[in-house]
């Protein structure tokens, strides 16, 4: 089963079809993600823009704006936005044409449903917004299970909030680097804009973090800060 980091992941569907629109619309909601549709592609990039989505399924056929130039113009915007191209071109040249403008996966229709939404899932969880095998984390003697939230040290168990969770899975996913508070705060707060105020609010998040796993929150040894890059998870297990 599919963990995601954000309880939601925002997903937005550019599809100028309506019954497609339609179709995907109900399966990735049946699949808890939380979706908004745009019908051309000039409507789907402002939306792009605007929206702070997880992931885009992304029609290549659109009035107006092809969903090529669309993918160009996000990722001249934001190099990391997950997007998957849905088409009906299956041709190698177009695959590579998408793959090169920076798609992270291509999918031809007619489509298997079920295979869309694995793809999805992959792309998230390549993206570092889900996780579907972190099921423990260990940090020194604390061992974390992370669907229950809880931690146990010996006999003493500490219960996480499902936000302190989703802070320590965003770090763990991406331990080989520090994390910025900017990126904790737009991936798995969902805020896109980043005012001194909520870069507060992860600070807090991660002195109550520190409080729970560290056995000395004053000098952490897990989750450390990088000063001027963001906050680290070291070693976990
Ligand atoms: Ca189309």
């Amino acid at each position: 089963m599919l963990g995601f980091i954000n309880m939601k992941p925002r997903l937005l569907i550019i599809e100028d079809e309506a019954a497609i629109r339609a179709g995907l619309t109900d399966v990735f909601v049946y699949h808890g993600y939380e979706v908004e549709t745009a019908e051309d592609g000039k409507a789907g990039l402002d939306a792009a823009l605007k929206g702070n989505y997880d992931l885009i399924l992304l029609d290549i056929m659109l009035p107006g704006m092809s969903g090529y130039d669309v993918c160009e113009a996000i990722r001249s915007q934001d190099r990391d936005q997950p997007i998957i191209m849905l088409t009906a071109r299956v041709s190698d040249e177009d695959i590579v044409h998408g793959l090169k403008l920076g798609a992270d996966d291509y999918v031809g229709k007619p489509f298997s449903v079920e295979q869309l939404v694995l793809r999805a899932a992959a792309v998230l969880r390549r993206a570092g917004l889900a996780t579907d095998d972190v099921t423990e984390l260990r940090l020194g003697d604390l061992a974390i299970d992370t669907r229950n939230l809880s931690g146990a040290h010996g006999s003493e168990v500490t219960a996480f909030t499902r936000r302190e969770m989703q802070v320590l899975l965003y770090l763990h996913a991406h331990a080989e680097r520090p994390v910025p508070r900017e990126e904790l705060l737009s991936r798995v707060w969902g805020y896109a804009s980043h005012a001194d105020l909520e870069t507060r609010t992860v600070d807090i998040h991660i002195a109550k973090l520190r409080r729970k796993i560290e056995p000395d929150p004053k000098n952490p040894q897990f989750l450390v800060t990088i000063r001027g890059a963001g906050y680290r998870l070291l070693s976990p297990a």
